[in-house]
């Protein structure tokens, strides 16, 4: 029993983007899309999750989790 054709939300599918660090290709999951669009976000992430990580970090050495 399928309705609302009208009113069909398009699902979201992980998109694969290129790091601006590292040129490499990575994944932007679903999950990740859900948490931008819930911060209200209108960008996507330019770096892959090393270079964000790498990124964060700095400098110092800081023993946070
Ligand atoms: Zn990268």
């Amino acid at each position: 029993m399928q309705q609302g054709e009208s009113s069909m939300v398009q699902p979201l599918t992980p998109l694969y983007l290129t790091c601006v660090d590292c040129n490499e290709e990575f994944v932007f999951p679903v999950s990740a899309q859900e948490y931008f669009i819930e911060q209200g976000y209108q960008h996507h992430p330019k770096r892959c999750k090393s270079c964000h990580n790498t990124h964060k970090r700095g400098d110092g050495n800081g023993s946070s989790h």
